[in-house]
């Protein structure tokens, strides 16, 4: 187990230095393009597919660093880049992560692969869980997945909501209710093989910010899937809902640990994003600062702007040190006995939203415009409170988490 660092090695700054090659040279100049449009970017993400940043390998490269720095240093300078970009790129690795957690070694080597597809055919991924009723409440979820014995199949009925790259992925893994009295306890997870009858897009959603990533319903109207695409397999999943049904009459509690475990270990890779936005906006802003001059001197020469640039570094170290200390605690199997990676999301997702506020305040009207890119971080910036568990579900899971006292 690698000991806690804040320098990376000469490898991981090779790479990041090659990461921010590509954000600074192909991401920036496309990103308001991608912005104004809407639309999905193939070509960046097929960009990124041919020189091996989207791929399967990157990733497992990154994922098993054993410093554990190697995912939220790539974040932060891939959204750096752009972040409606940097998440078309990275919209897939959640639902990579959702097979790497539950799935078996053999639906790994299926599926991952798939979902990334290669450099000639590149192949998106999406993680359906959210619903019209069931966003921060993940135990209203209505999806029902039904086993039909006879057949060895199961069969998903109902509406997912806010998928990233609903729709227009290859593979879609689908959280479903397999036994409603359990609660969250009372999920598990499928892969939607590309071509399944049944599975259709419902709105693509126009949103404030991120607008270079899909986001859309995903309908499931009796979607037949083969016993295999159960993630974990038939055998785990019975041992799991007994085991349940045990803590259940026992009077447990009906949340999923392991899943909360899974959140704490993931959220600081969102809190990357997070960070690499900020520090986006904040550049803009203090390289502004000191060539825009009023009154005959550089608009920085005032206390009160240069303060709000002090203010606003400082934040973004401050949020870097969080995430990299929960991204080293999950590597390292530490456990999050202060939720500190509820920390680490909480406090960069706030941060990229009051910084980049801040950036479009140094720059005036000119930061009101879209001839600067600020105003479309500070949009892109606002989606970091909401997605991945809002900032008040964040403060609600490092509350009970100090406290062990079930705050609601
Ligand atoms: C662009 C985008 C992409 C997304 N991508 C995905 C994806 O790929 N896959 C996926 O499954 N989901 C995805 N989501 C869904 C996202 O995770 C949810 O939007 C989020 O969890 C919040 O759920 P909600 O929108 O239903 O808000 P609600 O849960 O309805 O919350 C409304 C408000 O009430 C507050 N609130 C709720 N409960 C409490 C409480 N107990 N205490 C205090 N405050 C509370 C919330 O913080 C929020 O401010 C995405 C969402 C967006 C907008």
């Amino acid at each position: 187990m690698a000991e806690f660092t804040m320098e990376l090695n000469e490898d991981q700054r090779g790479v990041r230095d090659w990461i921010h090659g590509f954000a600074a040279e192909v991401m920036r100049p496309a990103a308001a393009e991608w912005d104004e449009r809407e639309e999905f970017p193939w070509p960046v993400v097929q960009e990124a597919a041919r020189i091996g940043l989207y791929s399967l390998d990157f990733y497992a490269q990154q994922f098993f660093d054993p410093t554990g720095l190697g995912i939220p240093m790539a974040m932060e300078e891939l959204f750096w880049g752009d972040a409606g970009l940097g998440l078309a790129i990275t919209g897939t690795g959640l639902a990579a992560i959702g097979v790497l957690t539950n799935g078996t070694e053999e639906q790994i080597g299926t599926w991952l692969p798939q979902m990334y597809g290669d450099a000639d055919d590149v192949k998106i991924a999406a993680f359906c869980s959210s619903e019209p009723d069931a966003g921060s409440d993940v135990s209203a979820m209505r999806t029902r997945a039904v086993y039909d014995e006879a057949k060895d199949e199961w069969v998903l009925n109902g509406t997912k909501t806010w998928a990233t790259n609903g729709g227009i992925a290859n593979v879609h893994v689908v959280v479903a209710v397999v036994d409603p009295e359990l609660g969250a306890r009372g999920h598990a997870s499928f892969i939607v093989p590309p071509g399944t009858p049944g599975l259709s897009q419902g709105q693509k959603f126009k949103k404030h910010g991120i607008r270079a990533s899909h986001t859309a319903e995903v309908v499931l109207d009796g979607v037949r899937l083969p016993g295999h695409c159960l993630l974990g397999g038939k055998d785990k999943l019975d041992e799991r809902l007994a085991r349940a049904r045990e803590r259940v009459r026992a009077g447990g509690a009906r949340t999923h640990n392991a899943a909360m475990a899974t959140f704490e270990a993931s959220r600081p890779t969102v809190g990357a994003q997070a960070v690499g936005i900020a520090r986006a906006a904040y550049e803009v802003a203090l390289d502004y600062a000191q060539t825009r001059v009023q009154f005959g001197r550089p608009v920085i020469d005032n206390q009160g702007v240069a303060f709000q640039l002090a203010d606003m570094r400082t934040r973004i170290d401050a949020a870097r040190l969080l995430v990299w200390r929960a991204s080293w605690m999950a590597t390292a199997g530490k456990p999050f006995t202060s939720a500190e990676g509820s920390m680490s999301k909480l406090f960069a997702g706030e941060t990229a939203k009051a910084v980049t506020a801040q950036a479009m305040q140094i720059l005036g009207g000119n930061g009101y415009t879209r001839d600067y890119p600020v105003e479309r971080m500070h949009r892109d910036a606002a989606i970091y409170t909401i997605f991945e568990g809002t900032s008040e579900i964040q403060r609600l899971v490092i509350a009970r988490t100090i406290s062990d006292v079930p705050i609601r």
